[in-house]
């Protein structure tokens, strides 16, 4: 029985649980519980605080967590970073009033950082040769400055909007950071088949979701240059249409490019184009 330690509450429990959902794993009962086992795959997850799941996994009480990877090095715990989520997606920045002239990290020095994320902010400063004081703050560090408790502060920002009403300013990233799958360094041989099980489920559901499926009627004397603007998993499907010198293509084409490649379809007279959502790819 493989061990998950996700977060109990908070930002990154719901994603959490749906991508465990769409591995196919359900759960006899929601978070109210302490524990919730998996009744058709061998894993029994537990819900705890964030900032705690580094700790468990490292001492093995979980196997494997669920968190942000701003928390892992937060922490620094001897623990393996598996598989990056993409979801719970933050940076952790220095951020300063707005009023206060800024020209580069170097005007850091002398500053007062308010902060909980230490290590990490440490860890900058030391790297850029900077000498500001931390001060370490357990939570609501955007109003630090504003109460003349800092200079500035270092923290998780997502939209910026909680800087923006707090009057201060994002001035230097320091981390971006993700969900990440966190691994004990000493799995057993059973548990370490169990994780590569998860990891081949939850690389099916991210590879679909990076990709669309897509089907277009094509004049035949296109299809070499429609074939090679969608080389699919292996290369295109084609099958002749009822209409003479037409023909149906079939293929997968990445989320990323998938605007460029409809546009340069299009300009190869492709016609009837229909896009559908993939739930699960095995590459
Ligand atoms: P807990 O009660 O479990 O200690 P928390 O209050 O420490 O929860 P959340 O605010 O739920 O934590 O954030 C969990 C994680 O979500 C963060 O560690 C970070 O990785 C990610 N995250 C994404 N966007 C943001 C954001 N705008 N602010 C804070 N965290 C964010
Ligand atoms: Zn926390």
């Amino acid at each position: 029985m493989l061990k998950i330690a996700v977060q109990k509450s908070g930002r990154l429990y719901e994603d959490s649980i749906k991508l465990l959902k769409e591995c196919g794993i359900e759960l006899n009962n929601g978070n109210k519980q302490l524990k919730a086992v998996a009744f058709n795959f061998p894993i029994e997850v537990f819900f705890l605080r964030d900032d705690d799941i580094p700790q468990y996994v490292y001492d093995g009480v979980a196997d494997i967590g669920i968190v942000g990877e701003n928390v892992l090095l937060e922490t620094a715990k001897d623990i393996d970073l598996v598989y990056r989520l993409g979801f719970g997606k933050c940076r952790l920045s220095v951020a300063v009033p707005k009023a206060m002239h800024y020209n580069g990290a170097g005007d850091l020095n002398g500053l007062k950082i308010a902060t909980t994320y230490s290590t990490i902010l440490q860890k900058y400063l030391t790297g850029n040769n900077i000498n500001a004081e931390i001060h370490e703050i357990s939570g609501s560090v955007e109003i630090a400055p504003g109460i003349g408790l800092a200079d500035a502060i270092c923290d998780l920002v997502s939209s910026g909007s909680t800087l923006f009403t707090n009057g201060l300013k994002e001035v230097e990233v320091i981390l971006k950071s993700e969900a990440v799958l966190t691994a004990n360094k000493k799995l057993s041989v059973e548990n370490k088949a169990i994780l590569d099980k998860l990891l081949l489920r939850i690389n099916a559901v991210k590879t679909a979701k990076n990709n669309k499926y897509i089907l277009l009627n094509a004049p035949n004397d296109q299809l070499k240059n429609i074939a090679a603007l969608l080389p699919g998993m292996k290369s295109p499907t084609i099958v002749p249409l009822a209409e003479d010198g037409w023909s149906s293509v079939q293929s997968v084409v990445n989320e990323n490019d998938f605007w460029e490649v409809i546009e340069k379809l299009k300009s190869f007279g492709a016609e009837g184009i229909i896009v559908l959502p993939i739930e699960k790819m095995i590459v």
